[in-house]
């Protein structure tokens, strides 16, 4: 999972309800998965590190004892990953022509320019257009772009969202900004903070510059940087509020205006960039592991519902003092999530009767480096892309108390919310409203990136409910991506198996129904991103 992780209220702890005692086998086996994964010796399975193949070649070999077939590349479990790590050597040159006279930049303080994985060396100079928030929607009638052209311009954009947006299309709308910029045909990305004060999310600027890992297919294609979009940069409040020197109105008169309006309109800018810079690069593979259960319906068996869970975590602190615990163990996020995959994966071989539809089970990797395993497999699936008919995706669940309810993102989106409605009132599991919109988990997981390609899809969190509140609280405000997300939490065996059982029967009556799981008519994200498929009223 990758939050915010902006402060969390700690609550009171409640008395808690009584719930169904789960089945104890199931409980072992999850913790036995839970063990290996979180163990030291796995040095918290960073993308591309072995401690991360390691867990990989456990996954596939419980895949092969649970009976599932390979469903990766050339008849293996895997399909192995391009990624590539980009770095300065040297820091860019960034020089700002402000009124004529040319201010050189200091990069790490005045501003950021993110390495790039698709062009070693980068020499240009381009101008800015301010763009207020930088949407476009057509269903909400944001189109911040009009009258503007921002070709070949360095697009600035304003954090944040007008209020008054569903989570979901909200989460949605500020994740792609940068991808507006781009189809736009803007070769520069800024995104400024909505306020002048910190942002509690960390420097911008300094961050800009660190090494990144992103994919990069055999076509040139990257991850998460948009075609075309060659700077992805980032000022200090103060130079910020300089680019807008010259300009109809000041940086902290637009701030007003958001807060007063909550929508801007857009202008061009006076100052012109000139950027020279060399990214390093180190390319290197990781691995999806990618599992295949043949449904039994000869008419149903070649569409595929899948069941994900990230394998990667955090990997090594490298800044640990000496007897500092170091390793990122990752034992809610997510070595929880690929047990419970895993158990759902058994529940499915178990039963006498395989499933109608063909299941996919993927740990996925480079989830933490920004859904990169995901969006790569999404972008290219071993199976055909449009076979995949639905999606559980299974992330971080905090095992922490006895779950009575979970929010389930993405669900209302389609027929997926009922089904999760009935499998959830199987068990005597509540489904609840997303009770943390801020943090945007919808956008925050791999699902996501299937929802993208125009699957429905579903990752259900465990809710706040009987005490969830402030285990979620004490979790995230001092427990996520950190070291202490470890084995010596009070993991509760028995909430896995529930949440096991759950996302199975989710999937499974997925994989079994007369018809796929559909958009409902009308829904933003089905009309966004599958326009032309088949509707649920
Ligand atoms: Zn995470």
């Amino acid at each position: 999972m990758r939050l915010l992780a902006a402060a969390f209220l700690l609550v009171a702890v409640p008395s808690l309800a009584q719930v169904p005692s789960a089945d104890p086998a199931m409980a072992r086996r999850i913790r036995g998965d839970v063990e290996f994964l979180a163990s030291d010796n796995l040095e918290g399975r960073d993308t591309g590190s072995r401690g991360h193949a390691i867990a990989a070649d456990y996954v596939a070999a419980q895949f092969r004892a649970i009976g599932l077939e390979p469903g990766g590349e050339k008849g293996g479990w895997f399909q192995q990953v391009p990624f590539r790590r980009a770095s300065y050597e040297q820091q860019p040159k960034l020089t700002l022509m402000i009124g004529g006279k040319p201010v050189a930049l200091e990069v790490g303080k005045d501003a950021g320019l993110r390495p790039s994985v698709i062009a070693r060396s980068r020499k240009l100079s381009a101008g800015f257009v301010f763009v207020g928030f930088g949407l476009k929607d057509r269903r909400y009638g944001f189109d911040d772009y009009r009258g503007l052209n921002v070709k070949g311009k360095i697009v600035i954009a304003l954090a944040g969202t007008p209020a008054g947006l569903p989570s979901d299309v909200d989460a949605h709308l500020k994740s792609s900004k940068d991808l507006v910029a781009a189809s736009e045909g803007a070769i520069g990305f800024v995104e400024l903070p909505r306020n002048d004060g910190s942002t509690g999310r960390g420097d911008p600027v300094r961050r800009g510059g660190r090494p990144l890992v992103d994919w990069v297919d055999a076509d040139g294609r990257a991850g998460s940087t948009p075609p075309g979009l060659q700077l992805l940069l980032s000022f200090s409040q103060d130079m910020a509020a300089r680019l807008f020197d010259g300009a109809p109105r000041s940086l902290a008169a637009i701030r007003d205006e958001a807060k007063a309006k909550g929508h801007l309109r857009g202008f061009e800018l006076k100052p012109v960039l000139a950027v020279e810079s060399e990214s390093k690069w180190e390319d290197f593979t990781s691995p999806e592991v990618i599992g295949l259960l043949k449904g039994s319906d000869p008419a149903l068996a070649a569409q595929h519902v899948v069941l994900m869970g990230h394998l990667d975590h955090l990997g090594m602190k490298q800044d640990a003092k000496p007897g500092e615990d170091a390793i990122y163990n990752g034992a809610l996020d997510n070595a929880a999530g690929v047990a419970t995959m895993l158990e759902a994966a058994r529940q499915f071989a178990a039963q006498p009767v395989r499933p109608k539809r063909s299941v996919l089970f993927i740990a996925n990797t480079g989830e933490e480096r920004g859904l990169l395993g995901a969006d790569y497999y999404a972008n290219h699936p071993t199976v055909a892309a449009d076979s995949i008919v639905g999606l559980v995706d299974l992330d971080m669940p905090v095992l922490l108390y006895p779950f009575t309810d979970v929010t389930a993102f993405g669900a209302d989106h389609s027929t997926i919310g009922a089904t999760v409605a009935d499998a959830g009132r199987s068990m005597g599991v509540a489904v609840a409203p997303d009770p943390m919109p801020q943090e945007a988990i919808f956008t925050r997981s791999d699902h996501y990136q299937f929802v993208r390609k125009g699957v429905p899809a579903v990752l259900l969190m465990t809710g706040y409910a009987n005490g969830g509140a402030a285990a979620w609280g004490s979790y995230l405000g001092k427990v996520y991506h950190s070291p202490q997300d470890d084995l010596s939490q009070r993991i509760d065996w028995d909430s896995g198996a529930r949440y096991a059982l759950l996302n199975y029967r989710i999937a499974r009556e997925m994989a079994d129904a007369a018809q796929r799981p559909m958009w409902l008519k009308g829904d933003y994200f089905g009309d966004l991103f599958d326009a032309k498929g088949p509707r649920a009223p």
